[in-house]
């Protein structure tokens, strides 16, 4: 029974929703209805149409099962492995590290810059030792980083560099999309919260040819397919070799058919998440807000994510504001509850909040507001007079 009150509530409006369309939705029954429900046809193609995405025909495109199995495959591949330094930032979803260890390699987190929330480039080079194998920058809430610097930084001393760009579809930096600059690999995701979804899944980009057969090989279960193809196309299709001991890493084609039409429709969604962005900005640039750092003029920012951080002025801490805001019925997160604070990093490496300075203040007064292309302006205006009342202004 709904008291009087309650049926007077707006709705929840959560922190992040994903818009699946009916072709989408087409497609999928497709995919289920042709007898190919794994890997076949449809990822074919999302692989084929990401690569004409990114406008780049010298890309190789992988389809996976998520962002952190790309990332995986990503650093065996360009040969991170026991005794090596990975390099990344401090403000960032487990996985951007995990990987690292999941291969035998140490991780050095770092702290990042305060005015765009990515890792600082001299960070990474006073990180760098003679072990330092590979940086993994992260494209914080889809603003890229600063990759002019950390490649120079990369080519001056030897190092890998595979982009974690899962906040970055489609984003720009020196007006080149990511995915097409110098770095050795990048690459994206398509959890159920980012900028295009395919439920789980992820892609790897390269435009190294062997570190492209690399991944491939070992997406499933190091079997060597391509050599199979070109070699053996005499002897009977039961025929397989394994070459080494792969993972199982393959993207469904149920998957790929969402991610297919997704796609189409990911510059669409950036307009509409840069608009429905432009509009937070107009209406909160009054109130005790750092708003999110802004991409230069001319620069794409996905604006995956819309980042505020309580000012010294504002009048209560951030688990109070979020407190306010879900009373409001408006749902919020955290990004990042930074590494160097969880305790597998923390303990692992004997980190402390204080060698973090600019992490461990961005995370004590930031909150992501909602932000996803089925919200309106109306939406947003919501939001913004929750965020002044919970700021005790108007
Ligand atoms: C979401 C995310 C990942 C992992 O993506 P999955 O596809 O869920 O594996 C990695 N890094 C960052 C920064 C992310 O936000």
């Amino acid at each position: 029974m709904n008291t009087p009150s309650s049926e007077n509530r707006p709705p929840f409006l959560p922190f992040a929703l994903p818009e699946i369309g009916e072709e989408e939705i087409a497609e999928v029954v497709d995919a289920l209805r042709s007898g190919w429900v794994t890997t076949g046809p449809k990822t074919r193609r999302f692989e084929q149409d990401f690569s004409a995405f990114l406008g780049d025909p010298g890309l190789h495109a992988i389809a996976v099962n998520s962002a952190t199995a790309g990332l995986h495959l990503a650093l065996e591949a360009v040969g991170v492995g026991p005794g090596d330094e990975v390099i990344t930032t401090t403000h960032t979803f487990t996985a951007s590290a995990e990987v690292a260890r999941y291969l035998g390699a140490d991780v050095k987190l770092v702290d990042i810059d305060p005015a765009t929330l990515c890792i600082d480039p001299a960070a990474i080079e006073a990180a760098i030792t003679p072990r330092t194998k590979c940086i993994v920058p992260v494209h914080f809430g889809g603003l890229a980083a600063d990759m002019t610097a950390i490649l120079a930084i990369a080519q001056k001393h030897g190092l890998k560099v595979v982009e974690d760009a899962a906040h970055a579809l489609p984003s720009t930096h020196a007006g080149r999309l990511i995915g097409t600059l110098d770095s050795d690999a990048t690459v994206f995701s398509f959890y159920a919260n980012k900028t295009i979804t395919t439920g789980e899944g992820g892609m790897l980009v390269t435009r190294d040819a062997a570190l492209a057969q690399r991944a491939k090989v070992m997406r499933l279960h190091g079997i060597n397919r391509d050599a199979f193809d070109r070699f053996t196309a005499k002897v009977p299709s039961w025929y397989y070799e394994i070459v080494a001991p792969g993972f199982k890493y393959n993207l469904t084609d149920i998957a790929s058919a969402l991610g297919i039409h997704q796609l189409q429709r990911a510059h669409a969604f950036q307009r509409q998440r840069a608009a429905l962005a432009a509009h937070y900005n107009e209406l909160l640039a009054d109130l005790p807000l750092i708003l999110p750092p802004q991409p230069a003029p001319g620069e794409l920012h996905s604006w995956h994510l819309y980042v505020v951080r309580l000012a010294d002025g504002a009048c209560l801490h951030r688990d109070a504001f979020i407190e306010a805001l879900f009373e409001a019925g408006i749902g919020c997160s955290v990004h990042y509850i930074p590494l160097h604070q969880q305790p597998y990093w923390r303990e692992r490496y004997q980190l402390q909040a204080e060698d973090f300075p600019h992490s461990q203040r961005a995370f004590e007064r930031t909150a992501t507001l909602p932000l996803y292309t089925r919200m309106t302006l109306e939406d947003v205006e919501r939001v913004a007079l929750a965020v002044r009342r919970a700021l005790c202004v108007g």
